[in-house]
């Protein structure tokens, strides 16, 4: 191709055309896991203001996601997670809760920036996991 001829991305699909992220089980349902770029084929784009809770609500949900955490299992990350969206270094560990329905939620530890700072909508799922969590 010439110096300075467009770039033909008609076939970029090819170029990530990659299997979805294995899960270690069928009943790990993984959570805030976005898409590096607009091409992902298997994970969502994180969506700035997409929630439409409550600050008060939102607040309640982050607190119960604190004590969710911490009793799940820590997963540490050889490297940063960017954030999608303001590009901050987003946190270098995942967690592993095993709910009471039997399966087993993964979302990274950058997950609560993007409900904080972003305002991204939360998945219902989770959202109602996490709310009726006692400890
Ligand atoms: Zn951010």
């Amino acid at each position: 191709m010439a110096f300075g001829a467009p770039i033909d991305y008609s076939d970029i699909l090819n170029y990530y055309d990659i299997p979805p992220p294995k899960k270690h089980s069928e009943n790990e349902v993984k959570i805030g896991f976005w898409a590096h770029d607009s091409f992902s084929l298997y994970e969502p784009f994180p969506i700035s203001n997409s929630s439409t809770l409550s600050d008060s609500q939102k607040n309640k949900f982050l607190q119960q996601l604190d004590l969710v955490i911490k009793k799940s299992h820590v997963e540490q990350y050889l490297g940063f997670s960017i954030c999608r969206i303001c590009r901050c270094h987003n946190g270098a560990q995942e967690y592993y809760f095993k709910a009471k329905n039997g399966k087993t939620y993964v979302f990274p530890q950058g997950y609560q920036h993007y409900i904080k700072d972003h305002n991204v909508a939360i998945n219902q799922e989770f959202f109602n996991i996490v709310m009726l969590f006692k400890e």
